[in-house]
This record gives structure tokens, sequence and C-alpha cells, in this order.
């Protein structure tokens, strides 16, 4: 037995052994998964698995041992994720505190900002939020106006962001502010980690049309950060911030680009349409649900590759805003068509004509209308596309 095969075969008896039979269940949404941080308390069986997974490192299982992570190599890694996928298991851990800032310092931070931050996030015992948005600043992010001068040790930030998902549980947030508003606005911005509980800082949800509240407004007055937590350089955060949302359009797609298991395309139009308790009766459907699985299989592999290669060192750059572009667009795609499958059923927000599971199609579509926002929209991606990747004239 070479190695790898014996990691492989350790690896599953350790998983056995220690995983949760719960957790041996997919979740049934993003909720039921751990976020980790102070302010939310999970399920016994959550935090017993979170513990276990983090012991090892195995939260981040790539990052370097002495910031947490379980210093697999690229490999070790690939093994983890396929025995975790067969026998279903589910993360110990999610959130943009493993996906983005720990990436972000990982790449670009000092080695104390490694060793202050990286293993409260391993743990899961911080949860991060994305302090970017401003109510004039969206797309045009170099036109943040929120404010941070320097009082001794201290920056001293005074403004307001906006979208800011889970603010209301986040324990820190990595924040873009502008520190010098003479120069050229992209050479103004530094990049700052913010304690949430800070004084000053206060978090308003904001109620979605699916009903739910993941998103919030941040108000910050006065709210004094040492100068310790600047990353990067003082007016070099622009450079962050890209480096950062690189990040952030991988992980956007990544979190799309599983076909769902036992395809629930194909499973809806058996249950919603007549005579297709076999083969799919309609010939346009049937074309529509292979077209988006077709897709969805494209997706798979070409991020696979791009992983493969940010393994092997390649900083993530511009072509992440095909992978986020593409994710979000077939999602909404499939949520659009679950739609049309399921017809009037999907249409109901609550009472007794609807079951549990199509009053979450009708959540779940709402809440996808999302995807082509979040993260800089589709039309800011095609411009990337268009003149970072494609290089064509403005
Ligand atoms: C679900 C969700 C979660 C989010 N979470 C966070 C978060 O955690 N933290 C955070 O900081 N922000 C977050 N955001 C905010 C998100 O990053 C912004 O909404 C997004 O960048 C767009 O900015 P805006 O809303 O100001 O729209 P605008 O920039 O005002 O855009 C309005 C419209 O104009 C179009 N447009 C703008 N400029 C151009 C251009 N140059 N060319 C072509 N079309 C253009 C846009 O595509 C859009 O259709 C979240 C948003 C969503 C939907």
């Amino acid at each position: 037995m070479d190695t790898l095969d014996l990691f492989r075969e350790q690896t599953r008896q350790w998983l056995l052994a220690n995983a949760p039979k719960s957790m041996l269940v997919p979740p049934s949404s993003v909720d039921e998964l751990c976020w980790g941080g102070r302010k939310t308390t999970y399920p016994p069986d959550v935090t017993r698995w979170l513990d276990v997974m983090a012991e090892r490192g195995w939260t981040a299982p790539t990052w370097p041992k002495p910031y947490g992570g379980g210093g697999l190599t690229k490999a070790e890694a690939k093994v983890l994720t396929q025995e975790m996928a067969k026998l279903r298991l589910r993360q110990p851990l999610v959130g943009c505190g493993l996906t983005m800032i720990g990436p972000l310092l990982l790449q670009e931070g000092s080695e104390d900002l490694k060793r202050t931050h990286l293993p409260p996030i391993v743990h899961g015992r911080v949860r991060w939020c994305q302090g970017y948005s401003e109510p004039g600043a969206g797309s045009d992010l170099a036109g943040l106006q929120t404010r941070a001068v320097l009082d001794g040790d201290d920056y001293v930030i005074t403004g307001q962001k906006i979208w800011t998902s889970y603010a209301d549980k986040a324990d820190w947030m990595f924040i873009l502010v502008r520190t010098d508003p003479d120069a050229r606005k992209q050479q103004g911005i530094t990049f700052l980690l913010m304690d949430m509980d800070s004084p000053g800082v206060s978090v308003k949800p904001i109620r979605l049309i699916s009903g739910s509240s993941p998103f919030c407004e941040t108000f910050l007055d006065h709210v004094r950060v040492p100068r310790s937590q600047v990353v990067g350089r003082v007016n070099g955060g622009w450079a962050m911030a890209k480096a950062l949302l690189g990040h952030e359009r991988t992980m956007i797609a990544d979190f799309f680009k599983d076909r769902m298991p036992g395809n629930p395309l194909l499973k809806l139009a058996r249950r919603y349409l007549s005579g297709s308790e076999t083969r799919i009766a309609d010939p346009i459907v049937r074309d529509r649900i292979t077209q988006v699985d077709m897709d969805q299989a494209c997706l798979e592999l070409t991020l696979k590759r791009s992983q493969d290669g940010m393994k092997a060192g390649h900083k993530p750059g511009p072509e992440t805003s095909i992978f986020k572009y593409y994710g979000t667009e077939t999602n909404m795609r499939r949520r659009e068509l679950m739609l049309s499958i399921a017809g009037p059923q999907a249409l109901g927000w609550e009472g007794a004509g609807f079951n549990e599971h199509e009053l979450t199609l009708t959540r779940d579509w709402l809440r996808s209308r999302g995807n082509s926002i979040e993260g800089g929209t589709s039309e800011v991606q095609l411009n990337i596309i268009a003149k970072r990747v494609l290089g064509l004239p403005d």
C-alpha cells in the first residue's frame, strides 16, 4: 500500500470513529452548517464535530500547522475531501474566515496578524464579516467614503457600510476605509481588521424579499482600531481588496459547483410532470435539465483545475470573474427551471396548500436573485472579463 493509500485508509477510519452520526446526513440548508463565532450556539453534535476536526487542523486542511491548519499536502487534502464526500459528511465549519480573510492573510498578512487571527478561524472561535459596500459605493467600490484618521496608535473610523452579510452574528470585520482623501480614489484606501465589539459599532439587520435578514447596515461612530491591524500597507488597501475579491469570487462559484445529490431537477420533473415516471415526457424540459446538468459539470471541472493551480501557488486573478459569473448564472437558471417544473406549487409563501419543500422552492428562488449582485454584479464581472481576461479595448 503506498503512502497516500495508507493516508486514505487511516483518514476513513478516523472519520468513521470521530464523526457524530447526525453529521453523516447532508444539511437541509446553510443555516444548519456551523459558521462558528462567539454569538451563536450550535447543537452539541455540530460543536463536537467542529472541535474534533479543528483539533487536527482539518477545518483548514492545507493551512500550515503553525497557524492551526492541518498542514496537509494538496494530494492529502484531496483524499480528505473525497473520503468526506463518500461518507456524505458535512463540512465542520464554513464562512468567510476560512474562504476569504484567512487565504488573504496567508498570502499578504504579517507574521503577527497570521498568528493572531488564523488559529481562532480554524477553531471556529471567531466569525468574520466583510465591510466593503457603502450606500454610495457598490460596483464603484473605490468610491468608498468611510474615513479613518490616525490618532496616536489607533485609526478612528467614522462612516457606514451596507449589505454586510451576517454583521449581527460576526465577531470581527475586514473593512475598507479611506485614509487619504486627497489621493486618487484607489490610492487612498486601507484594509483594516476591526473587532465588532469595539465601542461605536452598531448593526441593523435588513429584511429581504425571501423573508430572512441575512445582511445588515453597519454604522461606525469614532471606532478605534489599532494601527497594528492594517493588512498590507497604509493606502495600499486597494490591492488587498482585489486579492480578497479573487478568493470571494472563487468561493461563490465553488458554493454552486456541486451537482446537487440525486439530481433534484429530475426528481421534481418525475413528481410534478405527468407521464414522466421513467423518461421525462416533455422534450423541452428534458433538454433544459440536461443543459443545466452539463453546464454544472463544466463549471465543476474548471474550478477543480483552477484550485489545483492555486494549491500549486498560483494567485487568483481576473479569471475568477468567469467562475463567479458562470456559477451564479447557472444557479439562477436552475432555480428558474425548478420553478417552471413545479408550477404554481412553487409560488407559495405560506398556508395549507403547500408542503415545506414547496415553500423552500419559492424562498430559494427568491434568494437566488441576489446571486448576480453579491460579490460584484454580473455586469461588472463581464466588464472585468472583457478588459482583463480578453484584453478588449475600453
Ligand atoms: C446577498 C448579498 C450579500 C452581500 N454581502 C455583502 C457583504 O457581506 N459585504 C459587502 O460589503 N457587500 C455585500 N453585498 C453588496 C454587493 O457587493 C453590492 O450590492 C454589489 O457590489 C453591487 O453594488 P450596489 O448594490 O451598490 O449596486 P450598483 O453598483 O449601484 O449597481 C446598480 C446596477 O448598475 C449596474 N452597473 C454599475 N456599474 C456598472 C458598470 N460600470 N457597467 C455596467 N453595469 C454597471 C450593476 O450591474 C447593477 O445592475 C451583498 C449583496 C448581496 C445581494
